[in-house]
């Protein structure tokens, strides 16, 4: 099956195509899809739905698309569909990451515990979707640990790497990350459905 990622971003193409190896992975640039789409969702689920059905729609084939975000327990799941633009623009991780730890500013250690989540999405070319979640535990820390990765990595300590996602390998944060993981689990529920 050919599936358009509905995302122009090269890593997590890779890391889709890595995943789903038995597929014709193609970004959406490719396939002739330049439009912006409102993300006017307030879940992660219907923000994958509504990209992955824009560009299905558009182009008459199944597509694909993730949406991901970190929920801080002490922020009550903030900034959550709201993580790319938590500081007011879209996009500023510096900003995003200073406000961040700003609001979390003499929250002890076991209070900091945070989560990251991806929801994906598929959507066939007859209209039926089919979608899966992932996520990754860890908590925030208090100031930023190496200048890998993206967005919040740098804050990020992982339980299962026992390390910020800053200082991770690429391969180390995708054997654990969310988006892995809810990738993983869309392609289990698509073998199982002889997809
Ligand atoms: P998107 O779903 O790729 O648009 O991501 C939304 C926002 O969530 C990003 O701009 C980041 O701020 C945050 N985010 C999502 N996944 C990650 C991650 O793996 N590391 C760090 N930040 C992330």
């Amino acid at each position: 099956m050919r599936i358009v990622v509905a995302s122009g971003n090269k890593a997590k193409l890779r890391e889709i195509a890595q995943i789903f190896k038995g597929y014709e992975i193609v970004s959406m640039q490719e396939a002739g899809f330049t439009q912006d789409i409102d993300e006017t969702g307030e879940t992660f689920e219907e923000n994958a739905l509504i990209k992955a059905r824009a560009v299905s729609e558009a182009l008459h084939c199944a597509a694909l698309a993730d949406d991901s975000g970190l929920c801080v327990g002490a922020l009550g799941g903030a900034p959550g569909v709201h993580s790319a633009r938590f500081c007011g623009r879209h996009g500023d991780d510096a900003a995003n990451n200073r406000l961040l730890l700003e609001k979390l500013k003499n929250v002890p250690e076991k209070e900091r515990t945070a989560y990251f989540e991806s929801c994906v999405a598929l959507v066939l070319e007859n209209g039926e979707s089919i979608t899966a979640s992932g996520r990754t535990y860890g908590r925030i820390l208090e100031k930023e640990e190496g200048g890998g990765g993206f967005g919040y990595d740098p804050l990020f300590f992982s339980d299962d790497l026992g390390k910020s996602f800053g200082v991770a390998a690429p391969e180390e944060k995708n054997a654990v990350s969310h988006r892995g993981r809810a990738l993983a689990s869309l392609a289990q529920k698509l073998q199982e459905r002889g997809l």
